[in-house]
């Protein structure tokens, strides 16, 4: 029945690189079929788009999990039409990333790629760095990744957003001084 409406293999086979299975960490994850190079390209987040006003009158379910935002303020669901990188966990030192990048029609989309080579069968991870827009604590998105470093928590590490705008101390006056 359902080869009747089979996609073409275009689309179908657009994340060659993952298979998705039961997660070491939570729920369904992503694992390389094959050995991988750093910055190998995975695939594209795909997925329904809404627009930021639209995301803000729409009410969410248990759906969060496969919102990503991009920088444009658009919003993909991955739930609708997504592929197999919506199944990426969130880990604190992740193996891949996800890349904002303009495609030839213009459009803004989202690239997954490794960070670092991986082995085949390896579980493949992004930083989520979520940001809480209604300001829950980062306790309500614990993280078990179970990285040496793990910072507890799949929002944004706040230490590094307060790093980002702290300016160098102003040179002094007297630094040119030699004496
Ligand atoms: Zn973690």
């Amino acid at each position: 029945m359902k080869s009747r409406h089979k996609q073409p293999s275009s689309s179908t086979s657009s994340t060659p690189f993952i298979r998705v299975g039961p997660s070491g960490v939570h729920g369904l994850g992503a694992f390389a079929t094959r050995d991988l190079p750093a910055e190998a390209f995975l695939g594209l987040y795909e997925g329904r788009r809404y627009s930021k006003h639209e995301i803000a009158t729409k009410v969410w379910d248990d759906q969060l999990t496969y919102l990503f935002t991009l920088s444009n303020h658009e919003t993909i669901d991955g739930a609708k039409g997504g592929n197999g990188t919506r199944h990426l966990n969130h880990a604190c030192e992740p193996n891949c990333e996800a890349v904002e990048e303009y495609d030839e029609g213009g459009e803004l989309v989202l690239k997954f790629q490794t960070l670092v080579a991986v082995d085949a069968g390896d579980e493949l991870f992004i930083d989520y760095s979520l940001t809480a827009d209604d300001g829950s604590p980062p306790s309500k998105y614990p993280c078990y990744c179970g990285s040496p470093n793990c910072r507890g928590t799949m929002l944004a590490p706040v230490d590094s957003l307060v790093e980002k705008v702290v300016q160098p101390a102003p040179p002094s006056p007297f630094g040119d001084l030699p004496w």
